[in-house]
């Protein structure tokens, strides 16, 4: 929100997209658009609200398009990609690693298709190791980069 907010200030985005792929529902994001009336130029969707059981994973990616989609007229999208849904995260335990790669390709591929810049953040994760490590996390980044990377070095 305040890179949105800071966007519409310097005069370099009139309508902005959150996409919100954290496990968790982004409600301080609705609460500040709500509170800021920003509804008529920031486009929120936040998949937390709704999704997240693996047998919803489905759904969940064949909307992504739809989702992407609906942002087609902002002009960057911000994107949030929350290692926190995957299957093995014990505050997620919604996607497997290939359908988090799935995710991550259609969105890049989709905001690629529509031509519409995307900014993304590294968010979410709970999985560590026993000796207190974060490698499971820090591979789910490293994939969510490599997808980015195979859509925009094309
Ligand atoms: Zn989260």
């Amino acid at each position: 929100m305040v890179a949105a907010f800071a966007l519409k200030a310097e005069g370099l985005a009139t309508r902005v997209g959150i996409l919100d792929f954290d496990m968790h529902y982004g409600n301080g994001t609705d609460d500040l658009i709500a509170h800021h009336q920003a509804e008529s130029w920031i486009e929120h969707y936040t998949s937390g609200k709704e999704y997240m059981a693996p047998y919803q994973a489905d759904e969940f990616l064949s909307r992504i398009p739809e989702w992407v989609a609906n942002m087609r007229d902002c002009d960057v999208i911000l994107y949030q990609a929350g290692a926190d849904q995957h299957i093995n995260d014990p505050l997620g335990r919604f996607l497997t690693t290939e359908q988090m790669k799935a995710r991550d390709k259609c969105v890049f591929e989709m905001a690629n298709s529509l031509g519409i810049p995307i900014a993304w953040n590294l968010a979410g994760g709970y999985q560590v190791d026993s000796n207190g490590g974060i490698p499971a996390i820090l591979e789910i980044h490293n994939n969510t980069m490599l997808e980015c990377i195979a859509v925009y070095s094309c």
